[in-house]
């Protein structure tokens, strides 16, 4: 299947090259912000209990180290508790940005973002963090055992609670099937994970998380079609009953999702179902779409 960033040609490849080296280095601070003691912002532990509903108003943001350029100019949407809202657009559109300041790891501009109606800033970052998790695109895990990664998400969980949440992610055959099982140690010193088992992995512990509200950023878009299919079916698993905000590559993942958003320029310049954009005549989605599914 194709890129959506495909039809943007030589652009895309710049981006997605510098996306790589900026990703590498917010992937870092995303470890570091999320140390072992904000173990507490785990769900279950929150002193306040999130429903998942998401609305930015007038959000404009431009990085501090760049404050020439603004990355997002005036975006505006609405997630409700339960649905699946996905937003596309070229690489470089501001996608990974939007889910950056929801999670508050940049402060936006100008604008408002809440959450049930409460502004962002206005909670305790450890509740809001607390109920959230975000399944990137590239997983990492710590130096640990495949058990503490997974506990992660909470850590006061039982085995059997580790057990069936990696059933669900379907990790559990991979993870029993070394020798040490789930006391196997990864990262550096441990097994070489596959990019999909890791996700798995995260799914696992995201799902002891219990979160409200869950952020995929192009969360299949470098595994393998057989991998891509394991991850994206525990994926629906783990969206089940939240909020979620898809940033997809493949338009086909979000097909179903209650809302499209297509951002472009630092806005969201169409909004709706699939159906109702590929009606739009000369819609951005349209032509991503006639291209990527005219090519897979
Ligand atoms: P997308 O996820 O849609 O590909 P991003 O939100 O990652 O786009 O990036 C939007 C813009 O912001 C791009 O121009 C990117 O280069 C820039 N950008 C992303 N992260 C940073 C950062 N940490 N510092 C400065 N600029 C950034
Ligand atoms: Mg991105």
């Amino acid at each position: 299947s194709t890129f959506v960033g495909a039809s943007f040609g030589g652009i895309a490849e710049l981006y997605a090259q510098i996306q790589k080296a900026i990703g590498a280095t917010e992937r870092v601070f995303e470890l570091l912000d999320e140390n072992p003691e904000k173990i507490n912002s785990d769900s279950n532990n929150s002193k306040e209990k999130i429903k998942g509903n998401v609305t930015f108003t007038n959000v404009a943001f431009s990085y501090p180290t760049r404050q020439e350029i603004q990355v997002l100019k005036d975006v505006n949407f609405k997630a409700e508790f339960g649905q699946k809202i996905a937003i596309v657009g070229p690489s470089g559109a501001g996608k990974s940005t939007i889910s950056s300041l929801l999670l508050r790891f940049y402060d936006i501009t100008s604008g408002e973002i809440t959450v049930d109606g409460k502004n962002i800033y206005d909670y305790d970052l450890e509740d809001l963090r607390g109920n959230m998790s975000i399944v990137p695109q590239d997983v990492i895990l710590f130096g640990g055992t495949i058990r503490e990664n997974i506990a992660y998400g909470k850590p006061d969980a039982t085995d059997e609670e580790i057990i069936q949440a990696a059933k669900q992610a379907n990790a559990f055959n991979f993870v029993d099937g070394f020798p040490e099982k789930f006391e196997t140690l990864v990262g550096e010193r441990g097994v070489k994970l596959s990019g999909g088992q890791r996700q798995r992995i995260a799914i696992a512990r995201a799902l002891l998380k219990n979160p409200s509200i869950l952020i995929l950023d192009e969360a299949t878009s470098s595994l393998d079609s057989e991998s891509e299919k394991l991850v994206q079916e525990a994926l629906e698993v783990l969206m089940e009953g939240r909020t979620s905000i898809i940033i997809a590559h493949r338009l086909s993942t979000i097909r179903n999702a209650d809302k499209i958003l297509v951002l472009d320029n630092g806005r969201i310049s169409e909004e709706g179902t699939h159906q109702e954009l590929i009606n739009l005549e000369n819609g951005i989605y349209k032509n991503l779409s006639n291209l990527q599914f005219s090519n897979s």
